[in-house]
């Protein structure tokens, strides 16, 4: 039986109920989480900063590496000993049985997506309370990102078969947006002050797949659910459009030309995860025949502004020393602007689990950090290449010694910043014009082209 406050009870409290929020994961977790509170506040619920002033904690967790799953079931421990109240939901909320081993307090436990069953699972522990005012809320609902940047996320799932993910088995086959319905959340956003749109999905390049591209109605006019379609009409709203999670497949080329013409950002986040095509096969990865370093010596013929962003996995089963090197010579020919490393773990149900020649930790370290040093060395020396340009920057925060801004080239959270030292009259979300005066590995300092 669930401790539950009544709603006449709240009634006479005059209080709106007050749940309190854990969001750990990835972008499409937050997206998920914005969902949730969105829902909530809708209907009248407030959410609390602290875990004390919570009637409830929702914790969404993160469930696709090992080490993630660990850290969503420390931060439920945390919250049942501090509020004591708790739902959790998200990715790991497929293993419920191993979360009530542990935590058998919890008061339920959702999957991933399942917005209605996690609301439904506040409203018994807490009830909500009929208020007109309090159910008023922003017509572009709640995020949890600054008012200037916002996720937009295009589909849920995925279908591929990378040999260590789990996410098609938690998540499932690949489901889009209609085009139009994205275009109107777009819309929203835009008009709510928005100056950034990040799309997101699990295989951005796949987008529109499953629904064999059916037209759909934007603005009246009807569009192909397509990626380039997509891009194309994001592109049309006047703000900075950042591309997610996208696979070199032959298609992207024709988005390649949009960025060049400054419709939508210089920026491709490509996952790549490994360069030795033994590897590469061994993971079943999306489009990893298409030649990459061929494609993107062109995508750069065609933009030279592009900025490339990735991610490794080094210490895969059966990575020999030549798949490594190959790895590192391909990193210094790609010559990407950012680069994520991760080193492989077995995640519990991932078929690479599974695999023989499993590489030594102390191994998987040594190329971790042969890794990082040479990639290290390809971004210093792009980005002194950058000293002396005149770039716009987009303001993140600004607090008594300056502000930290982002290029065209940086995510916010995975990439670096543009300090603008001594900058303190500007406030989030303004753009400015600035002059690169200097850089190292990660990041740029600027200075206002007016002063
Ligand atoms: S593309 Fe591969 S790694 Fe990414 S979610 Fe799909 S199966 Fe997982």
């Amino acid at each position: 039986m669930y401790d539950t406050l009544t709603a006449e009870s709240r009634q006479r409290r005059l209080e709106a109920p007050r749940v309190g929020f854990v969001s750990l994961g990835c972008p499409k977790a937050l997206v998920d989480s914005e969902r949730i509170i969105t829902r909530l506040r809708s209907e009248g619920y407030e959410i609390s900063p602290t875990y004390e002033g919570a009637d409830v904690v929702v914790v969404n967790t993160c469930g696709f590496l090992d080490s993630a799953k660990e850290e969503s079931l420390e931060a439920i421990g945390e919250a049942l000993s501090e509020n004591g109240r708790v739902i959790v939901t998200g990715c790991l909320g497929v293993e419920e049985a191993r979360i009530r081993s542990i935590h058998p307090d919890v008061l339920a436990v959702t999957g991933p997506h399942q917005y209605e069953a996690v609301v439904n699972e506040v409203h018994r522990v807490v009830p909500p309370v009929h208020d007109p005012f309090l159910d008023l809320m922003p017509e572009q609902g709640i995020r949890l990102t600054p008012r200037h940047y916002a996720y937009l996320k295009i589909s849920e799932g995925c279908s591929n078969a990378c040999s260590f993910c789990i996410i098609p088995s938690i998540r499932g086959r690949l489901v889009s947006r209609p085009l139009g319905n994205v275009m109107r959340e777009a819309e929203r956003l835009v008009a709510a002050g928005v100056k950034e749109l990040l799309v997101i999905s699990q295989d951005t390049s796949a987008y529109g797949v499953d629904l064999k591209y059916q037209a759909s109605e934007w603005r009246g006019e009807e569009r192909a659910t397509r990626f380039q379609e997509l891009v194309e009409a994001l592109g049309s709203l006047g703000v900075w459009v950042r591309l997610h999670y996208v696979y070199p497949y032959p298609h992207v080329d024709r988005v390649i030309p949009l960025m060049a013409e400054g419709k939508v950002l210089p920026y491709l986040d490509i996952p790549f995860q490994h360069a030795a095509p033994t590897v590469l096969k061994a993971m079943r990865r999306p489009a990893h025949q298409e030649r990459t370093a061929e494609r993107i010596a062109n995508w750069r013929e065609i933009c030279p502004d592009l900025c490339l962003r990735s991610t490794f996995i080094v210490g895969f089963p059966g990575e020999t020393d030549k798949d490594f090197e190959q790895l590192l010579e391909w990193l210094q020919v790609a010559r990407l602007n950012r680069v994520g490393c991760f080193k492989y773990e077995n995640v519990a149900g991932a078929a690479s689990s599974e695999l023989a020649d499993q590489i030594p930790e102390e191994v998987k370290q040594e190329r971790f950090g042969q890794l990082m040093a040479v990639q290290q060395e390809v971004s210093r020396k792009l980005l002194g290449e950058r000293v002396g340009q005149q770039i716009d920057v987009i303001v993140d925060e600004v607090d008594h010694e300056g502000a930290v801004a982002r290029s065209k080239w940086d995510a916010p959270e995975i990439d670096g910043c543009v300090f603008l030292n001594g900058e303190t009259n500007m406030s989030g979300g303004d753009i400015v014009r600035v002059r690169i005066t200097h850089a190292d590995e990660y990041d740029l300092w600027a200075q206002p082209m007016e002063s």
